[in-house]
């Protein structure tokens, strides 16, 4: 049985006619760049978020680039975050002149470590970008422990956790990206809240990290052709504004059949390989469903395997950054951060969104089993 990663007209019949329908609307009133359905997206958006603010730009990378500069960070500036994401997270800081320290991550749920974390820590440092990989949160309680005292900004990469949660020391639930100063969305397809094409979002409860990006993503200007900075031309645009307002009312729900989804994985596959353990205080978004095995060889068989009987895989991330050609001139090598090189030798992705039946469940999980005989 073929299995796709991911499959984006599953879940697509329920709401195409509403898609449709507000696609159609933005036609009709030719408002093609910013207007009331990008606004009105924001104010949806945040709200889900429980954010003060949500401001909507091109896509996830851009979020990253504008959130750092719109928090204070500058060129010199060191900042602390994951090897163990996409590329984003980090050539967006090289971009704006500042520096990528990257730190060890924690071997269980594979987000940064937080005392590695404080070992990174110099005189230089400005801040921290914990990445919530897969949708599973980071350690936020440790990291935003680590920030006070050291007063640094923390950027949370959200882009694989949208409508994940965190239980705040213990006390309220939160959804990620509204615990530091601002949370990263990316609208990319494949992701929990997927446009049909690209789009990106920053959620912050501080008005002026706010104004700031509302200027950033335009040129630097509040009023047309008034410019009191440089910015970008990093507008979230309207169409996809106008999809995404419709599959935001419904993106609770998918992660709920995610979460499902992900039940009947572990059940098949704890007695074989390492499942995914969340937390008492998290929620898990399942943007990706990763398991990992006891050695490389065996994770290799698997992805072979796998391939071979039509059932998609993915490694993320085959090569962790700080092992990347791009970062040679930092000096990083196999051994100076152990549990990510052993975690990138060994985990494994499976196919993962809201509509996968059982029986192709079934043939995934039976999949892996008969790559370990
Ligand atoms: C997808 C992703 C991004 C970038 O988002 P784009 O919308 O593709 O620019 C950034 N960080 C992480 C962790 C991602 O998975």
């Amino acid at each position: 049985m073929k299995v796709p990663m991911v499959d984006m007209l599953a879940g697509y019949p329920p709401i195409k006619d509403e898609i449709e329908a507000a696609v159609k609307n933005v036609f009709d009133k030719a408002h093609f760049i910013l207007g009331e359905d990008v606004t009105k997206f924001e104010k949806d958006f945040a709200a889900h978020n429980g954010a003060k603010y949500a401001i909507g730009v091109a896509n996830g990378t851009d979020a990253l680039r504008m959130a750092y500069i719109a928090s204070g960070i500058k060129a010199g500036d060191e900042v602390i975050t994951s090897p163990f994401t996409f590329i984003a997270t980090s050539e967006t800081i090289s971009q704006i002149g500042a520096v990528p320290v990257f730190a060890d991550i924690d071997p269980v749920n594979y987000t940064l470590d937080p005392k590695s974390v404080e070992k990174k820590i110099t005189r230089k440092t400005k801040a921290i970008v914990p990445v919530h990989l897969y949708g599973m949160p980071a350690d936020m309680d440790a990291i935003m422990a680590i920030a006070k005292k050291h007063n640094l900004i923390v950027i949370e990469d959200t882009a694989q956790a949208f409508t994940g949660k965190y239980k705040v020391n213990g006390g309220d639930w939160k959804y990620l990206g509204n615990i530091g100063t601002c949370g990263t969305f990316s609208f990319f397809p494949a992701k929990n809240l997927g446009a049909f094409g690209d789009g990106g979002a920053i959620t912050t409860n501080d008005e002026k990290v706010y104004e700031t990006l509302k200027q950033l993503r335009n040129h630097g200007s509040k009023v047309r052709y008034h410019h009191e900075m440089e910015g970008y031309n990093s507008r979230l645009d309207t169409v996809q504004a106008a999809v995404l307002g419709v599959r935001l009312k419904h993106v609770e729900k998918w992660t709920e059949m995610r979460n499902a989804v992900a039940a009947k994985y572990a059940e098949q596959l704890r007695e074989v390989c390492t499942v995914p353990v969340v937390p008492a205080n998290c929620r898990h978004s399942f943007n990706y469903y990763t398991i990992r095995f006891d050695s490389k060889a065996k994770r290799d068989n698997a992805q072979k395997h796998l391939t071979e009987v039509g059932i998609a895989n993915q490694i993320y991330y085959p090569i962790a950054l700080h092992l990347q050609e791009a970062y040679a001139h930092l000096g990083g090598k196999r051994g100076d951060l152990p549990n990510c090189d052993k975690v990138m030798d060994t985990v494994f992705s499976l196919p993962m969104y809201p509509e996968l039946t059982d029986e192709q469940i079934k043939a995934v999980t039976d999949a892996v089993k008969a790559s370990l005989k």
